[in-house]
């Protein structure tokens, strides 16, 4: 108990020796310093801040990496940069990510690699054993299922001669029986919304005319992110 009290008021007399750096003595006042610092102070003692400055070691050492911090602590980080952030920081956990690969055709589609089991009529199958069977050409449309934490996502890819493609996104209990409504399903691409929707009474959203390329699928509840799905999709 004695030593908790001893940390406290050590951490207080070090934060008030800290703040009454530069009072006392011939140096500037904190205050001075910041308005200094803000080039916010009459002519007059703004000449008489720089003059100290050039012979107080102490204060010059202050003022030189305050000057070197600032500016870079008013930067605006790129809201991309964020996203990017975010995402390598949620794919550190992996448990919400499901990742799908497919390859357009003329007339069929192809599953490159995904995380999720494939929907064959009310069976669900891993790509890898689709794959070694030589199944992983679907007509027209396919249907990928991942079960994450909270969730079981379901992703409905339809070929649209072989130009684009739609995305229908299922979300239910992990028993496949509740739908999930009022989920909010948005699509991204280079860290920019695209669309976003509501999942519906039947827990879907439906995404019309998608251009191939990569993006991202969050499903998320309130800010929170319930899944994350990895879309890849070339022609
Ligand atoms: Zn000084």
């Amino acid at each position: 108990m004695v030593n908790y009290f001893e940390q406290i008021a050590k951490i207080i007399y070090r934060e008030w020796k800290a703040a009454n750096r530069f009072t006392g003595g011939d140096h500037p006042d904190a205050e001075s310093l910041a308005c200094f610092l803000e080039d916010s102070l009459p002519v007059a003692d703004k000449r008489l801040i720089q003059k100290h400055a050039l012979s107080c070691d102490l204060c010059a050492e202050y003022l030189s990496t305050q000057l070197k911090i600032q500016p870079h602590l008013s930067l605006a980080v790129p809201a991309p940069l964020l996203e990017k952030i975010n995402k390598l920081v949620g794919q550190d956990t992996r448990e919400n990510l499901f990742e799908i690969f497919i390859k357009l055709k003329e007339k069929a589609l192809e599953i490159i690699q995904t995380t999720g089991d494939v929907l064959l009529g009310q069976e669900l199958v891993p790509a890898q054993v689709l794959r070694s069977r030589k199944m992983n050409e679907f007509k027209e449309e396919v249907s990928i299922l991942k079960d994450l934490q909270q969730i079981r996502v379901m992703a409905k890819i339809q070929n649209k001669s072989a130009k684009s493609f739609n995305l229908t996104v299922t979300v239910k209990d992990k028993q496949g029986q509740a739908m999930h409504k009022n989920l909010r399903i948005t699509l991204i691409k280079e860290g920019i919304e695209l669309e976003s929707y509501i999942t519906d009474s039947a827990g879907s959203s439906f995404f019309e005319n998608i251009l191939p390329g990569s993006y991202v699928v969050e499903v998320s509840r309130e800010d929170q992110k319930e899944a994350v799905i990895d879309l890849k999709v070339r022609a």
